[in-house]
């Protein structure tokens, strides 16, 4: 096992990482921009760096500060959490040039995973399902408009390089094709620097399944059973749950042997996650694979018992799993929430600012991942997220229980604040939630009813 590892986030991540390592003996070093100086979470790690003012360019994205970083801390390993350089094949490239170990897969696969359209090449090849649509890229409007032709519309544009929802248009006809695909091309050029799209079937209210997997140093794969992540707001995920009451037993076999060939096909290491649609008729599609560990990781931990962070450092570390795809034991039902300092009231623009009052829930069946405190206050440079609340029952109705009354526990407020948590409560009184039958389409039918 490492000595000693930096993180290369901020946030509850970054918390997440810390903790995980200190479980296991493992020294932490945190670096923070400007726009983090003071955060109370970096009094955690062994040692904290500052890297760069508070724009994540000239910091948490800046790989030579990084690098310096893992220099001066004197680390032996780099984990990137999810954001920022998790899945910039690059990166992990030059960590491995400089000697130090990036906690993650190898360059190569986050390459060929990161792509795309590449990786549902490769999924393809291994036997898996993919939603119908361009083979490889789609280099101008004329070819996007036969394809459409030959699959039949509604289609969806999407980037190669695509994340969080973004540089993704959905076209109804030939009109909203032509528009949308300039649109989805500049929109990923702006956001990833790269404007290269592909086509594909838009597949109507499906829900969002993805399985968790687990590939040790000598690329034995398990996987950790599926996360349903089908309330969404623009593609972006506010609720995740495990397991998925969309599934029955044998769709869920499936599903999961599905990843893991998928993830042997790209000869996977560490933990990663295969992204799926479930159509109305119950066929499942691959879309993506996410080559880092992702923010509703819990979930998966709640029901398996399995620690995805801690085997993140020993994979890296060199270890095979000390466990088979027979000793994967799944039971009860978790749900995590998303807490956003955003004002659902105001179309979800972000409300950060100071905490003054702060009180996050506790009691059985409930696990918070947050690195806020009261009186910290929020920066308004990145992400929004400041919370995770997940609950755990022994099945989904108590799990909604623990939900309710847990999410009446919190208050976060402050000047100018904001959160998600009243959201959360309303959707809990949805019967279409409640009853398991939300797909990706709920949330944004919700909200505008
Ligand atoms: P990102 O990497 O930006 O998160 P994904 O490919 O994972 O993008 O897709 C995010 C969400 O967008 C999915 O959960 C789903 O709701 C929607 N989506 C993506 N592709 C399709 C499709 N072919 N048909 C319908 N919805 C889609």
């Amino acid at each position: 096992m490492f000595r000693r590892i930096l993180v290369a986030n901020r946030g509850e991540i970054a918390l997440r990482v810390i903790r995980a390592a200190h479980e296991l003996g493992v020294e932490t070093v945190a670096v923070y921009s400007k726009g983090d100086e003071g955060a109370p979470y970096l009094d955690l790690a062994d040692e904290a760096i500052c890297i760069g003012p508070a724009a994540s360019a000239l910091s948490y994205l800046d790989i030579p500060r990084i690098i310096a970083a893992a220099e001066v801390g004197d680390v032996e390993a780099i984990h990137p959490g999810y954001g920022f350089l998790a899945e910039n094949a690059h990166f992990a490239e030059v960590c491995r040039s400089c000697n130090v170990t990036f906690i993650g897969p190898p360059a190569e696969v986050i390459a060929n995973c990161g792509d795309k359209a590449r990786a549902k090449e490769l999924a393809r090849s291994a036997g898996v399902p993919v939603v119908p649509g361009s083979e490889g890229t789609v280099d101008n409007v004329e070819e996007a408009t036969r394809i459409a032709a030959e699959i039949g519309y509604p289609v969806i544009v999407k980037a190669v390089s695509g994340g969080g929802g973004r540089g993704m248009r959905v076209a109804h006809n030939e009109v909203s094709l032509r528009s949308g695909f300039s649109s989805a091309q500049a929109e990923a050029a702006a956001a990833f620097n790269d404007g290269t799209v592909y086509v594909e079937k838009f597949v109507e209210n499906p829900r969002h399944i993805e399985v968790q997997i687990l590939a040790g140093a000598d690329g034995e794969v398990v996987h950790l059973g599926e996360r349903d992540c089908s309330v969404q707001r623009r593609h972006q995920k506010l609720i995740e749950e495990a397991p998925s009451p969309a599934l029955d037993d044998d769709t869920r076999a499936r599903i999961g042997a599905a990843a893991v060939a998928f993830a042997k096909a790209a000869d996977y290491r560490n933990a990663g996650t295969v992204e799926f649609l479930l159509d109305k008729n119950g066929d499942f599609y691959f879309i993506e694979l996410n080559a880092r560990i992702q923010v509703e990781h819990p979930v998966t931990e709640m029901v398996s018992g399995i620690d995805l962070v801690q085997w993140q450092l020993r994979i890296a570390s060199g270890e095979p799993l000390d466990f088979g795809q027979d000793d994967v034991q799944l039971s009860g039902h978790a749900i995590e929430f998303r807490i956003n300092a955003e004002d659902p009231e105001r179309n979800f623009a972000p409300a950060p600012g100071r905490i003054e009052v702060l009180a996050l829930p506790g009691g059985r069946g409930v696990r918070v991942d947050s690195h806020v405190i009261a009186g910290y206050e929020i920066p308004r440079f990145y992400d929004s997220m400041i919370a995770k609340v997940i609950v755990y029952g022994k099945d989904r109705e108590e799990a909604l229980r623990i939900a309710r009354r847990a999410l009446r526990e919190i208050r976060v407020e402050g000047p100018g604040l904001a959160t998600t948590t009243g959201l959360h409560l309303r959707i809990l009184g949805q019967a279409e939630f409640v009853n398991g039958a939300a797909d990706t389409s709920f949330l944004e039918r919700y909200l505008e009813s």
